[in-house]
C-alpha cells in the first residue's frame, strides 16, 4: 500500500528547463524574441504545420483563430460542451453564439452527426476539441465541414504527442490552438500556440498576439536601421515570453518519450481494471492514438457506486483523483444558452472521473489506485 499522496498530475520539469530559462534571463532578452521564434519552428514541425504562432495560452489561440476567420456578432460556432469552458469562452470574445452539439460515449468528442444536428444556417464555423489527448475523427469531420463549407477549427489543447489517421494531430490542419499550462503534456507555464499552413494567416496572427504592429518588437530591435514601426488594426497583447519559450523546447525535446511511457502505464491500467465490470476507461479510437493527457474512466451503473463517492474513497484512500471534464451548458455563465438535449455529455460529466497518471507514477502506486476501486466495487 502507497502510504504517500499519488496526485493526479505533476509536470515533468527538470534541470534543463531551469538551466534554459536561466541561460534566457542571462540573455537579457526575456519578452518575445528568438527563443519564441525557434520554438514556434520547432512546435510547428512537430506537428506537421506550415506555420507556429506562439501567444500567452490556448484560450487566447482560440480567440485569435476566430478573428482570423472573420467570425462575428449573429454568427454561430458549434461547440461540445464537454469540454473546459475556455472553448466557449473564446467564441463569445468574438460577439458569437455558441451551439452546444453532442459528443461520442467512448471518445468524448464531436461527430459528423453530432455537429450535423447542431447545424443552423448561421453557422460560421465548428470548434471540435481532440477532448484530454483524444483524437476526433480528423479525417471525417474535415470532410463534412468541406463539404459544408464551415472551417474547422481545432482545439489541440491537451492533444501534442496524438496521432490521427497516422499523422500527428494537427497535421493538415486548417488552423489548431494549443496550450502549454502544467495540467497539459508540454508545460511552459502558462503559453499557447496557432498552427496553420496559410501563410497569410500566420502572418495577421502575428499582428494580431503584438498590438495590430506591421514589426515585431524583437524584428525592430535586431534591425540595423531605424524601422517605424505602424498599427495595422486594434489588436491584443497576446505575446509569449523567451523565457517560457525556452522551457518549451526543451520539453518539446521530452514530449515523445513522455508519451511513450504514459502510454505503457495506460495500457497497464487497462489490464488491472479489465476484470472490475463496470468501469471504461478512455481507450485509442479506430481512427487514431491518445497522448493519454488525462486517463479518465466512466463508471457505469453496473459498478454499483456513483462518481462522487468513488471520488471521496479515493481521496481517503490518499489518491488525488478528479471529476472528469465539465460540461459548459451546466454552468452559471452558460444558463442562457439554448441547445438541443446532450444526454452523452450529461452522462460523461456526471458518471466519469480522471485517475492518476504522470511520468512519475510507480507500478505500486497503480496497484493502490485499482485496489480502492477494486474493493469498491464489491
Ligand atoms: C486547457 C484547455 C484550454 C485552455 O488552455 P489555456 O492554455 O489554459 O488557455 C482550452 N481547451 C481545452 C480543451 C483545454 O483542455
Amino acid at each position: 500500500m502507497s502510504s504517500h499522496r499519488i496526485p493526479v498530475m505533476i509536470p515533468h520539469l527538470g534541470a534543463e528547463e531551469a538551466q534554459a530559462a536561466a541561460d534566457a534571463v542571462r540573455s537579457g532578452w526575456v519578452a518575445q524574441g528568438p527563443r519564441v521564434a525557434r520554438f514556434e519552428q520547432e512546435f510547428a514541425a512537430f506537428v506537421g504545420a506550415g506555420h507556429g504562432v506562439a501567444v500567452s495560452s490556448c484560450t487566447a489561440a482560440l480567440h485569435l483563430a476566430l478573428v482570423v476567420l472573420e467570425v462575428g456578432p449573429g454568427d454561430e460556432v458549434i461547440v461540445p460542451s464537454f469540454s473546459f469552458i475556455a472553448t466557449a469562452n473564446a467564441v463569445r470574445y468574438v460577439g458569437a453564439t455558441p451551439v452546444f452539439a453532442d459528443v461520442d460515449l467512448a471518445t468524448g468528442n464531436l461527430t459528423v452527426a453530432t455537429v450535423d444536428d447542431a447545424r443552423t444556417a448561421r453557422t460560421r464555423a465548428v470548434i471540435a476539441v481532440h477532448q484530454a489527448g483524444v483524437p476526433f475523427d480528423v479525417a471525417a469531420l474535415r470532410q463534412a465541414a468541406d463539404r459544408w463549407r464551415i472551417p474547422l477549427v481545432e482545439d489541440a489543447a491537451c492533444a501534442a504527442g496524438s496521432t490521427a489517421n497516422g499523422r500527428p494531430v494537427g497535421s493538415g490542419a486548417t488552423i489548431s490552438a494549443w496550450s502549454f499550462h502544467p495540467r497539459k503534456l508540454l508545460t511552459t507555464g502558462e503559453g499557447g500556440m496557432v498552427t496553420t499552413d496559410d501563410p497569410q494567416w500566420a502572418a495577421r496572427l502575428r499582428r494580431l498576439r503584438e498590438h495590430g504592429m506591421n514589426v515585431s518588437a524583437a524584428d525592430r530591435h535586431a534591425s540595423t536601421t531605424p524601422v517605424l514601426e505602424s498599427y495595422l488594426e486594434t489588436a491584443f497583447n497576446y505575446r509569449m515570453t523567451d523565457v517560457q519559450a525556452a522551457i518549451g523546447l526543451v520539453q518539446l525535446g521530452r514530449l515523445p518519450e513522455l508519451v511513450r511511457h504514459r502510454r505503457a502505464l495506460a495500457a497497464r491500467y487497462h489490464d488491472l481494471l479489465a476484470p472490475i465490470g463496470g468501469l471504461e476507461p478512455v481507450r485509442d479510437p479506430a481512427h487514431g492514438e491518445t497522448n493519454f493527457q488525462s486517463y479518465w474512466v466512466r463508471i457505469d451503473r453496473e459498478y454499483g457506486v456513483g462518481r462522487d463517492d468513488v471520488l471521496a474513497e479515493l481521496a481517503a484512500a490518499g489518491v488525488s483523483a478528479r471529476r472528469g471534464i465539465m460540461a459548459a451548458h451546466l454552468e452559471p455563465a452558460y444558463a442562457d444558452v439554448v441547445s438541443g438535449p446532450l444526454p452523452v455529455t450529461e452522462r460523461l460529466t456526471r458518471d466519469s472521473l480522471i485517475l492518476p497518471l504522470h511520468h512519475a507514477l510507480t507500478e505500486d502506486d497503480q496497484d493502490h489506485v485499482v485496489a480502492v476501486l477494486r474493493k469498491l466495487a464489491g
